[in-house]
Order: structure tokens, then sequence, then C-alpha cells
């Protein structure tokens, strides 16, 4: 994948949850309760029950900028 900014070839790599699939939220939106996010949506998570939640992601080092691409990674 080439940065949106810089035009470089990013690294691939993955983006690691803890427990839970990783989220997005809007900035606009506020946590329930201060744990549970609402009206944003969870990336996909390509974990299995052994294993940590993942999702595809990729970095530009020139830019340091980190990108999800939400046609594949969004959960559907
Ligand atoms: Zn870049």
């Amino acid at each position: 994948m080439q940065c949106p900014k810089c035009g470089n070839e990013m690294l691939k790599g993955s983006l690691l949850g803890d427990r839970y699939a990783i989220k997005w939220q809007p900035a606009d939106k506020k946590l329930v309760g201060g744990i549970f996010a609402r009206g944003g949506f969870a990336l996909k998570d390509e974990s299995s029950l052994f294993s940590r939640p993942k999702t595809e992601a990729y970095v530009c080092e020139n830019c340091e900028l980190l990108t999800v691409d939400l046609k594949t990674q969004r959960k559907a």
C-alpha cells in the first residue's frame, strides 16, 4: 500500500488488541460508564480463541502515519 501523503511504500503490520476487537469511536461520542463504546464500529478481528484480536494496518515511517483500510478491515 502506498502512503496517501507522500507516496512511499508503507510497512504492513497489525493492530493488536488485548481481549476484545479494537473499536473506532467518533470524537463527539463518549464512553458509556467509562468503558463501553457506542456510535462507532469495530475493526475486523482475525483472532481465534487462543490468540489476540488482530487487524491489518500499514505504517509510513516517513510521515509516521498509521492507516487501516476500512473496506477490508471494518467488522461486518
Ligand atoms: Zn508517507
